[in-house]
């Protein structure tokens, strides 16, 4: 997977203070206001324009122009234009245009990490992972798009029969990502379409405007033709009508399952051409503690799958199964380790969790836990600074099946199995119909492998978190309800972006 031409990004040490305080100067240094707006055809477009504000404390951060439905249109029409230039442009310069941009993305660091910070509410840490994590896929799609698109592939054929299969971009590709991942995702999707010789109209999610139209620039900056990338901030109307456009080509999606099924139902409905949906959606994820498992490591592990990001992943832990006979001391543990958390302005060094990224979130959230609280045993429940804060909270339920819906939050609901259980626990969570992530905590080999073999989760993670999958390291995407395949930053990806024609000619 490893090519000699890529590599990922260098990540800050935390121990170097010098470096650390250096890079908070830079990031605090950094002022608005800033502004997003459509962007069709490189240039911005007017309208009605609402005012962004931070998670962490209601300040103001800038102004964003929402495209209505008729703007989105637009934008597909002027990417329709754009197309059949990118497609003919040669896979190289592709990849080195995506190239120059993870350089100017490394060179934007303070303002990047400023926005993930102040717009998404990030810890440093998540921050600083995220733009790392947008910088690796703007790299390594370059580098798989060359193996893949640079020239066709030859096949066999009889004698006098030369056979060539080669890829090619589909059209215009529009590419919703979600405010989690608000830089990394918004960032991945368009690399991986464009890459793969398709225009793409992105549309980032309403709360993370700001942090998407700063990448948008950077990416035409660094040479992609205005005709081939366009950006679309708004809501359902403007997406509606991206999915409704006759000249899609195909969506690539991050979000909730109802709304990839709703997409997906929108995608069936149009006339004409059959069209691929790439969505990567939720999980209602679990890990599986045995009697073998060291509690310290497992106490570890569990607060940063449930509680870090305030478990607004959806990689995030919800559902911790622990084996009976160990579950008292296990459940002390974590417990332990979970009330030492601190929540606040995420700037703040010493801060854990940040807010989460909206009042309808807290409230959802809020209505979770007082439900959780009438019907569930609390073991956790800690209180907010007001704001957008949510104290981690750890319940315990009856069964796997009490957990219904994803809860995207920090709030870890626990069931215990008896040792002779984990049988059925491994069907419990086979019929929940999810197959993102998966954590296994056990030191026989025999229990990882069975569970990791009946269970079909795209990230399985033994002995350690389950959060912040790696480029080119854990490609990372689910199965069934958590989503289509393939998998984003592996060697997958590209090929469903693109369509395949093989050329026959007797010679
Ligand atoms: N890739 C991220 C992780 O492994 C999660 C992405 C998401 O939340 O959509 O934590």
């Amino acid at each position: 997977l490893f090519g000699p031409e890529r590599r990922n990004s260098e990540g800050l040490a935390f121990g170097d203070r010098a470096a650390v305080e250096a890079l908070r100067t830079g990031v605090a240094r950094v002022t608005g206001p800033f502004a997003a707006a459509p962007i069709l055809d490189g240039r911005e477009v007017e309208g009605r324009t609402r005012t962004v504000a931070s998670p962490i404390d209601g300040a103001s951060l800038g102004t964003v122009t929402e495209a209505d439905a008729a703007m989105a249109a637009r934008a597909m029409d002027a990417a329709a234009h754009g197309f059949s230039d990118w497609a003919a442009t040669p896979a190289e310069t592709r990849a080195a245009c995506l190239e120059r941009a993870a350089n100017a993305f490394e060179a934007d660091r303070d303002t990047l990490l400023h926005l993930l910070q102040a717009e998404a509410g990030k810890t440093l840490d998540d921050a600083i992972a995220e733009w790392r994590e947008a910088i690796d896929f703007l790299r390594y799609y370059a580098a798989e798009g060359r193996k893949l698109f640079a020239a066709p592939v030859a096949l066999p054929g009889p004698a006098g029969e030369a056979n060539t299969l080669a890829l090619h971009g589909r059209g215009v590709f529009a590419a919703i990502s979600p405010w989690n991942f608000p830089l990394a995702i918004f960032s991945g999707q368009i690399a991986a379409a464009l890459m793969a010789g398709n225009a793409v109209v992105a549309k980032p999610a309403p709360q993370t405007p700001l942090v998407a139209d700063r990448a948008l620039r950077l990416l035409h900056g660094a040479g992609i033709p205005a005709g081939a990338l366009h950006l679309v901030p708004g809501g359902p109307e403007a997406g509606a009508a991206l999915i409704g456009h006759p000249a899609l080509a195909g969506v690539v999606f991050t979000g909730s399952t109802a709304t990839a099924r709703a997409i997906n139902r929108a995608l069936a409905e149009r006339d004409g051409a059959i069209l691929p949906l790439i969505a990567e959606t939720g999980g209602i994820n679990a890990m599986i503690v045995d009697a073998t498992a060291l509690p310290e490591q497992v106490a570890d592990d569990v607060v940063a799958s449930a509680f870090r990001s305030a478990g607004q992943r959806c990689s995030a832990l919800r559902l911790l199964l622990v084996q009976e006979d160990v579950a008292e001391g296990m459940i002390a543990t974590l417990v332990g380790a979970a009330r030492g958390l601190r929540l606040g302005d995420p700037r703040d060094l010493a801060t854990d969790l940040g807010p989460v990224i909206d009042g309808q979130a807290k409230a959802r959230l809020d209505a979770h836990i007082a439900r959780m609280g009438r019907e569930a045993r609390t073991h956790l429940a800690g209180t907010a600074p007001s704001g957008l804060f949510v104290a981690p909270h750890i319940f315990e339920i009856g069964s796997v099946a009490d957990l219904r819906e994803e809860v995207f939050g920090p709030i870890l609901h626990i069931v215990r199995y008896p040792v002779d259980g984990l049988e059925r626990v491994i069907e419990e969570i086979r019929a929940a119909g999810y197959g993102l992530t998966l954590g296994i905590h056990s030191r026989i080999e025999r229990t990882w492998t069975r569970i990791a073999a009946a269970l079909p989760h795209g990230n399985v993670y033994v002995n350690r978190n389950m959060i912040g999958a790696v480029v080119g390291s854990q490609p990372f995407g689910g199965t069934g309800l958590s989503g289509t395949g393939p998998k984003a930053g592996g060697p997958h990806y590209l090929t469903r972006f693109a369509t395949e024609r093989t050329l026959t000619v007797n010679m």
